[in-house]
């Protein structure tokens, strides 16, 4: 999987929309202090579904929205597109998808995967697939190397779980177990009517 374009409105401090195009060489973002650089790397996280604020350096979620400056109004909503390039085909033909999140003040995050609407564990999915995600070791902020250098080892083995791209089927099977259950328990109603009408 290949990030081509992050396109950014209203997210932190990237007010006006902008866009980053992702081309092959881009090896790093370089820039004065505060201009945005981590703002950058937590839009990508914050697409692929990160549920925790403080890991995007804020008290709540809305927190991602532009607070608004001396000069210009606060927004009253955030939007994060990422044009992602999926593995080619046999055929050589590749496959774009477009992943969007947005959060309106009062009303929480809604995501989108190529126009339609879906749950944020649909997402999460599509990158624990790839071998990526929120959480991939891919993405090293401030601070992570110490903390990947003092995990226990469940931590680190759940990093090169989420590395190897099976962390999903994790998620799958607490799903299918959670399924199980309830067939179950509908089982056994059942077996109860049944009893009743003898
Ligand atoms: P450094 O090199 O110091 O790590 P940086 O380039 O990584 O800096 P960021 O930390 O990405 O910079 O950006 C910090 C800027 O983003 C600050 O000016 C901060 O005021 C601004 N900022 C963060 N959240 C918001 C928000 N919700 N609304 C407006 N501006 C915000």
């Amino acid at each position: 999987m290949q990030i081509k374009r992050l396109r950014l409105s209203g997210f932190k401090s990237f007010v006006d929309a902008a866009d980053l195009r992702i081309e092959p060489g881009l090896t790093g973002i370089v820039g004065p202090n505060g201009c945005g650089k981590s703002n950058l790397l937590e839009a990508l996280r914050w697409t692929m579904g990160e549920t925790s604020a403080r890991s995007l350096r804020g008290a709540g979620m809305e927190d991602v929205i532009f607070a608004g400056t001396a000069t210009r109004p606060a927004r009253e909503f955030a939007e994060v597109s990422m044009l992602i390039e999926r593995a080619p085909a046999d055929d050589g033909s590749v496959e774009e998808t477009e992943i969007v999140r947005r959060i309106e003040r009062g009303a929480g995050s809604a995501y989108r995967i190529d126009g339609r609407d879906v749950r944020a564990k649909d997402v999460a999915l599509l990158f624990a697939d790839a071998a990526t995600g929120a959480h991939s070791p891919a993405l090293v902020s401030q601070g992570r190397i110490s903390a990947v250098i003092a995990a226990k080892p469940a931590e680190r083995r759940a990093m090169l779980e989420e590395a190897a791209g099976i962390a999903g089927l994790h998620v799958r099977r607490k799903d299918a177990e959670q399924k199980l259950r309830a067939t179950e328990a509908n089982l056994l109603r059942l077996d109860e009517v049944i009893a009743d009408q003898d």
